[in-house]
């Protein structure tokens, strides 16, 4: 968690710092780096609260080679300090302007100091990449003989590779005889290679991050090293993998730091499979194009329908979904499926599950209709309307003003909604279909609700009741199934 909380722009609270604690320890680390109890009160807040959760994980502070550093880990009850010193000559002469002795020496003190405390002291070599073999062994050394119960190897930048990683530790497991972790930088995208590199010479632990956040290009991902060792090299840690997709997106959401796209594992496309030969591939055993099943590590497959879509995607997608169809059936909803990707549209698993409702006939009755709406609008008039629906059969009359007419047609449609159902307005295109003022228009939008993403469509003469139209079709199918609708009496 320190690591990942210097990812650029990123600050939790302390609240947030307990709720990805917990997932952490639910998921199955053997130790959380809470924070740096030196940053500041907040920071400290935050560690202790963590600590208070009495998590089964052991709960560490990163600290310098410095007194007030440990004081600060000490205070925070904390069971460990991840004891940070530098060790390349680089660091040593531009950063902490001092020598080779020198930093042994305060080292070796900060160490007693922590261990008199009564810390676990992990002993942690920053740039140790880069620095002298030799003289980080022999730091390491006066470490242990100081009490360090552990030893961490810092790949500060990023530069070790997988073959000299595994030389290093192949040395530094054959001489010291206290469990040493690596900790890596993906800065050259070698983090996960080159821990395992480092696992398969002896390192007895990782230091990782979920969905590989923290500075620059980031922190060894938690989730790569894990299904790596399982799937790769057949090696079962403690990691409970069906937790793995649940904590990246907690992670993702509470830090604010969107996973890209194609990210190994919990990048949205991971599990992606676009219409067409894959699809084949997939229906017949979906090992053909998948190295572990998603359910793994607690996610689902999805398949991408569009105007690509065959009537075997549209198979396998509905078979995600849990329906059957005959062929007939599946025809038509294959038809309906490419008339949609026509326009350019992604087609989403709740626009296939409306699609695959009509035309399955499981569709219930529209919820929501529309009755009636007025629009005034003018130079002068502040633009206004006025909407009658029924939600259930229930007659509800409401109005609202907007920038313009179509703004004023929503804002009423959704007052007239508000408590009911509230949803989203994501997306809202207008198409002319033919040339002229008498042009019939169609309106596409797109909406959501509790994270659930759907486009609808409606057309017409007027771009006003298209807008309405196209609104109150996309209200219906967010409400659907899932009995999304509360009784208007309940607010
Ligand atoms: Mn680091």
């Amino acid at each position: 968690m320190r690591d990942g909380e210097q990812t650029p722009g990123v600050s939790l609270t302390p609240e947030e710092k307990v709720w990805i604690a917990r997932n952490l320890d639910a998921l199955g680390v053997d130790v959380i780096e809470a924070g740096s109890a030196i940053t500041s009160r907040g920071e400290r807040d935050g560690i202790k609260a963590v600590v208070k959760e009495g998590l089964r994980a052991e709960i560490c502070s990163f600290a310098r080679a410095l007194k007030p550093d440990i004081d600060y880990a000490i205070e925070c009850g904390v069971d460990s300090v991840h004891l940070v010193t530098s060790v390349s000559d680089l660091h040593i002469r531009e950063k902490l302007k001092k020598d080779r002795t020198a930093v042994t020496q305060m080292t070796v003190d900060a160490v007693e100091y922590a261990k008199k405390h009564g810390l676990v002291v992990e002993l942690s070599g920053e740039d140790a990449s880069r620095a002298d073999l030799d003289y980080l062994e022999s730091l390491y050394r006066a470490g242990i003989d100081a009490g360090a119960d552990r030893l961490c190897f810092c790949d500060t930048v990023g530069v070790l590779d997988p073959e000299r990683t595994y030389e290093i530790f192949s040395r530094l497991t054959a001489s010291l005889k206290v469990p040493i972790s690596i900790h890596c930088h993906n800065d050259f995208g070698l983090a996960t290679a080159n821990t395992i590199a480092a696992l398969r010479a002896g390192a007895a632990q990782a230091h990782v991050t979920v969905n590989g956040v923290g500075e620059r290009a980031g922190n060894t991902a938690l989730e790569e090293v894990a299904v790596v060792l399982k799937s790769l090299y057949g090696v079962e840690t403690r990691i409970v993998m069906a937790n793995i997709y649940p904590t990246s997106k907690l992670v993702s959401r509470l830090m604010g730091v969107p996973v890209g796209l194609n990210k190994s594992l919990v990048g949205e496309n991971a599990f992606m499979h676009e219409s067409g030969i894959h699809t084949h591939g997939l229906l017949a055993n979906t090992a053909t194009y998948e190295p572990i099943t998603p359910e793994t590590i607690g996610r689902k497959r999805q398949i991408v329908l569009g105007k690509h879509a065959g009537r075997t995607s549209v198979v396998m997608a509905l078979r995600e979904i849990g329906l059957e169809a005959t062929e007939p059936q599946v025809d038509e909803i294959t038809r309906q499926v490419k008339d949609l990707g026509d326009r350019g549209k992604h087609v989403t698993d709740a626009d296939l599950m409306s699609i695959a409702d009509s035309v399955l006939g499981i569709k219930s009755q529209a919820r929501i209709k529309l009755i009636d709406c007025t629009v005034l609008s003018g130079n002068r008039a502040t633009p206004t309307a006025s909407v009658k629906i029924t939600i259930d059969g229930q007659e509800v009359v409401e109005s609202g003003v907007g920038l313009g007419p179509v703004d004023a047609a929503l804002n009423a449609l959704r007052r007239s909604l508000s408590g009911v159902a509230d949803v989203k307005l994501d997306e809202y295109r207008v198409e002319a279909i033919t040339g002229g003022t008498d042009a019939i228009v169609e309106v596409w939008v797109k909406m959501s609700r509790d994270g659930r993403v759907i486009s609808a469509r409606g057309a017409g003469p007027d771009i006003i009741m298209a807008s309405v139209l196209a609104f109150v079709e996309g209200i219906n199918r967010l409400v659907q199934e899932n009995n999304g609708i509360k009784a208007r009496s309940q607010p």
